[in-house]
């Protein structure tokens, strides 16, 4: 990948101008006049610490109109950009790859407006879903998105990566719970669509393609997005189970039984919670080990009704020999220690240096044979070893099993050429042989964008590059990924 020599390099004159514009010191970092690598390291590296770009100029914007005269700037002089927000992005996307000049929204970190009747909340981009979440919990509300790095990311990012994660099972998705947008186009237009209907069928719902559109054609200032009622009675069960086949058959049953209450479903396999108990020194919850572990959740609003529920659930899948052995939550602290099984996966696996992640959406009676096919594949070409000698520590799987996407992750001491050539396009075609997606959640970035046609016609790509070309005629925005 080269440079692209349309875009031009930034000067002192260009940061004396966003000096002026956003005032403030920390909002600006640059490492063009003094040395302040330091400063600029962690905006050029992503959270897999697998892309690293070379950025010398930071903007922490904290208003859509310093966000619109940034851009607009950038635009006239052919000043590439990448938005970011709390870049735990798992593709690459939210670093740059040369020089772009990094926009991060950190600061534009407000709520708006929250309406107790409807659940609607407005608030900025750089809102860090934890506090989201937190405020929404002080009013009986829950946001409708949940994922493990909800500490880090900010609102605008999940939508922008039209993140999924451990609610969606229960709340759908983001395409549907955003009601309305504020996003800044690379010619420092303010598309001003806040809007707080549920209904509006007025013409094509352009805010759509901001979600999932991960940078690529205008900066998302803010949202406007429709949140639940927070349920009073929450349950989570833990599981062991013998087999892939055990766990669908407990999914089945949890649809059945549990339907209207169930809010996640999620699959460990045996060995994602071997590693995460070696590496954070955690006893697992159940006594031995199983090849797959499973973690329900219901949420309901009778404490009584929900209970008889899960526990004529539980006898059933007990009974019937799906579930082997299991363990439900007593309190909110043991619903915290469960949950951590599966939400602190992602940054155990990363504990030897590298991981290459794939995330995928397959039909569900399939799902786990890639993870299968893939070490099997691994292990013959001699790639996975207990020693430091092997680039591959083990070929593991788990994710959102409600909603038929699976995480496979190659845990590994180093990134290592000789493992990618077997890993792709080999996954790619797999997952393409059973018409799966080869980013069900996670988005292109840079990571997945020269396999877009895997899962995309060339038809849709070829309407995808008009709509780029429509909204950012010069590139700017988040070159080099995407499409
Ligand atoms: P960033 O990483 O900063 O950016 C992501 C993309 O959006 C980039 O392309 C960036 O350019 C763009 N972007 C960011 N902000 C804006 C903006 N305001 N306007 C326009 N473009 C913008 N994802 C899931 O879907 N489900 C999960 O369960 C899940 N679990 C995760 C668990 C962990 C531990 C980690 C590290 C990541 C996980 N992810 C998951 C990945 C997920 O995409 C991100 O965590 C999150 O959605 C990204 O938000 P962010 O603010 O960090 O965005």
């Amino acid at each position: 990948l080269k440079r692209d020599a349309r875009f031009a390099e930034v000067t002192s004159d260009d940061v004396k101008f966003f000096q002026e514009l956003l005032g403030s010191e920390s909002a600006v970092i640059e490492s063009i006049s003094k040395d302040a690598s330091d400063d600029i390291e962690p905006f050029n590296t992503d959270w897999m610490r697998k892309y690293r770009g070379h950025c010398k100029l930071v903007l922490k914007p904290e208003t859509t109109e310093q966000v619109s005269k940034i851009l607009k700037y950038c635009n006239d002089k052919s000043l590439a950009v990448v938005p970011q927000g709390g870049n735990t992005g798992l593709v690459g996307g939210s670093v740059p790859v040369f020089d772009e000049i990094v926009v991060n929204l950190q600061r534009m970190n407000k709520i708006r407006s929250f309406d107790q009747v409807s659940g609607i909340l407005v608030a900025e981009a750089g809102v860090i879903l934890e506090v989201a979440d937190n405020f929404l919990a002080e009013n009986n509300h829950i946001f409708p998105l949940d994922l493990g790095a909800k500490g880090s990311c900010q609102i605008g990012g999940n939508v922008a990566a039209n993140a999924g994660g451990l609610r969606l099972l229960r709340y759908g998705s983001l395409h549907g719970n955003v009601l309305g947008i504020e996003a800044v186009l690379p010619d420092g237009t303010i598309v001003d669509d806040l809007c707080k209907l549920r209904k509006n069928n007025t013409g094509y719902d352009l805010k759509q393609l901001f979600i999932g559109g991960e940078g690529t054609i205008g900066i998302i200032t803010g949202i406007s997005i429709l949140c639940p009622q927070r349920s009073s009675a929450i349950n989570v069960a833990y599981f062991g189970l013998e087999s892939f086949e055990a766990a669908q058959a407990a999914f089945k049953e949890a649809k059945g039984q549990l339907s209207e209450i169930l809010s996640a479903f999620e699959l460990m396999d045996g060995r994602t919670q071997k590693i995460l108990s070696y590496v954070k020194d955690k006893k697992l919850p159940l006594e031995g080990e199983h090849p797959f572990y499973c973690l329900v959740e219901t949420s309901g609003s009778n404490a009584e009704h929900d209970n008889e529920k899960l526990q004529n659930f539980l006898e059933h899948v007990m009974g019937e020999g799906i579930v082997t052995d299991g363990v439900v939550a007593q309190d909110q602290t043991q619903i915290n220690e469960l949950w951590s099984c599966r939400e602190t996966v992602p940054e155990s696996l990363g504990h030897w240096g590298g991981v290459y992640k794939y995330d995928l959406s397959i039909p569900i009676a399939e799902l786990y044979q890639l993870v299968e096919d893939t070490r099997e594949r691994l292990t013959k070409a001699g790639l996975v070893g207990e020693t430091d000698e092997y680039p591959v520590v083990d070929v593991v799987g788990y994710g959102h099993m409600g909603d038929s996407n699976l995480h496979l992750n190659v845990p590994t001491r180093r990134y290592d050429k000789e493992v990618e050539k077997h890993l792709e396009p080999f996954v790619y075609e797999w997952v393409q042989k059973r018409n799966g997606s080869i980013s069900a959640e996670h988005g292109l970035g840079i990571a997945k964008k020269a396999f877009i046609g895997y899962s995309r016609s060339d038809t849709m790509i070829r309407l995808m590059k008009q709509i780029k070309d429509l909204y950012d005629p010069k590139g700017i925005m988040n070159p080099y990924k995407y499409i």
